[in-house]
This record gives C-alpha cells, structure tokens and sequence, in this order.
C-alpha cells in the first residue's frame, strides 16, 4: 500500500478551496491520474473518432466517484507517487498526464454553514469542479478513517498507541486543541472518578472508564490486521480477551451491544461508537481544472 501512502500524503488542497472550517477527520482526499495519451489514442485510433470529436467527448467526461477513489484504477487511471510519474499502460509522461483531485466531505450537520459557504466560493467555470452527493455507511467511513491511520503508523514504534488515542479524541471532539494537550503528555490513564469525558492533570490525561475502552477499541482495531491479535494500552489482546474485558467492565452492557459471535459483536461495537443513522450523506468534490487545460494541450497538438 506504499503507492497509497504516498499518494494521501501528496494529496494538496487545489488552489482555492478553503478546507480550514472543517474537522480534519471528516475530509478525505484523494489524487488519481488519468493518462490523456490513452484516451486519445482510443478514440482517435481504435474508434475512429475525429481528433475534435474526441475532445469533445473527453472534455465532457467526469469520471465516477468510484473510478477515481476505488482501489485498483483501471486503464486511462493510474495512481503515482512519483514526482514525474509516468503512465503504466503507455509511458506517457507530464503533459499528457492529468491530475484529479477530489475531497470527500461528511455531510454533519456541524458543517453545513461551511458547507454552503466553500461550495458557494467554487470556480464558476463550467465544469470547473463536479460535486457528487452520495449515502455512504457510517461503518465504512469508520473502517476506511482506520484504514488511513493505520497507514500512517509504524507499528515498530510503542508511539503509536498515543497517537491513536489522539486521534480519535480529535474525531470525538474536534474542538479541543489536541495535539497542544499531547505534546506534553506522557501518560494516558482510566480514572473512576470521572464519570464521562476526560481531565488533564500534570503530564496525565484521565479519561472516563468508557473513553478509555472506546480507545482500546480503536487501538485493537487499527492494529489488528499488523499484529496478531490486536495491540492495546493493554497489551496484545485477541478479540474475545477485548470482548471479555469490555464485557467485565459493563462497556458491552452500557452500549447496549450484543451478538451471536465475536464477529457480530465487534460490528455492533463499531456502530456503537458512532451512533446515528446507518449511513450519512458525503460530498465528492471533483477537481477537474487540470484535466480541462491538459486536455485542451493534448487535443492541440492532435488537431
Ligand atoms: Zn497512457
């Protein structure tokens, strides 16, 4: 998943999208690129097609959400990581390669003042930038957020713990400053004392006993596919030991999650956390800027 990686870390901001009133966990982007070489070649080639009539056709084409976010692109998709990538179908390179951005934004109800206010300040420029409403499930927006931690970690490093807790105190409550709490932090302990939500005393951070096991959850599950087992501020723990110890604690009971196996009670557990509807609306923003110029450079030197 390295390409991944490096692809999601590559990932800027286009040019005139202001993201800052955003939580940071409820944007993702993504960057694939589209090898404009292959799409001529095959309209004007094997289809026959009029170099104008093929840019027409290409210049009118926004490709599916799917095609552009999904994990394997296919032929005239690629993804690279590389500072001059090239296309692995043709070996095109820079100038008939197009870029396109595209940010997914969760459809909360906290954000729908800023919402209105970046899609209101989008280039007006026909076709400029595509939005596509789409019903995505809260299960899979949680597995693809882990996902993309999981990717950020080194699993080598015992950091990682810490930084998984932060993480999701900063999906929890996105208005507390929390890489400020954590630079001076070195331990993060389960106090009884508290009842709900955490406190902050010297270098320790006390959180309630649900929040805690809400991060041993998140901890297991990030982990999980690295290790065997999961890895925890406990200790390694295979899943009936984290359903165990959530079951002694009362956290199974409290979450009102049950199942028929470990399996269903890990999904019931994962919509515990984030409860809700079962799936919310998320906007695609597709940037097709550069694909509009580089298609038009393209066709140019076809015409
Ligand atoms: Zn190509």
């Amino acid at each position: 998943m390295a390409s991944a990686k490096a692809q999601q870390a590559k990932a800027k901001v286009p040019a005139g999208l202001d993201l800052s009133a955003f939580p940071p966990t409820t944007v993702r982007r993504f960057r694939r690129y589209v090898c404009l070489a292959c799409i001529f070649d095959l309209f004007t080639k094997r289809l026959k097609m009029a170099p104008r009539t093929a840019y027409t056709a290409v210049r009118g084409h926004t490709p599916s959400v799917a095609e552009l976010t999904g994990p394997e692109p296919s032929r005239p998709y690629f993804d690279s990581a590389d500072k001059f990538p090239h296309c692995p179908h043709c070996d095109a390179s820079k100038g008939k390669l197009a870029g396109f951005e595209v940010i997914r934004l969760e459809g909360s109800r906290a954000t729908t003042a800023a919402r209105k206010q970046l899609f209101d300040s989008l280039p007006k420029a026909e076709g400029a930038i595509e939005i596509v409403e789409e019903q995505a499930s809260r299960r899979d927006l949680l597995f693809q957020w882990l996902d993309d931690l999981g990717r950020r970690f080194d699993f080598d490093q015992p950091d990682w713990l810490m930084e998984a807790a932060r993480a999701y105190l900063e999906k929890r409550e996105p208005k507390t400053a929390w890489s400020g709490e954590f630079a001076t932090l070195s331990h993060v302990r389960r106090s009884h004392r508290l009842e709900e939500g955490w406190q902050r005393e010297g270098p320790r951070l006390y959180l309630s006993p649900t929040l805690f096991d809400e991060i041993l959850l998140i901890q297991y599950l990030v982990s999980r596919s690295h290790r065997a087992g999961g890895y925890t501020f406990e200790g390694r723990l295979t899943l009936p030991e984290l359903l165990r110890r959530l079951y002694n604690r009362g956290f199974l009971a409290q979450h009102g999650v049950t199942g028929e196996d470990p399996a269903e009670f890990l999904q019931n557990l994962v919509d515990a956390l984030d409860p809700g509807s079962a799936s919310m609306k998320v906007y695609y923003l597709i940037d097709r800027r550069e694909f509009l110029e580089k298609t038009r450079a393209v066709y140019a030197r076809y015409a």
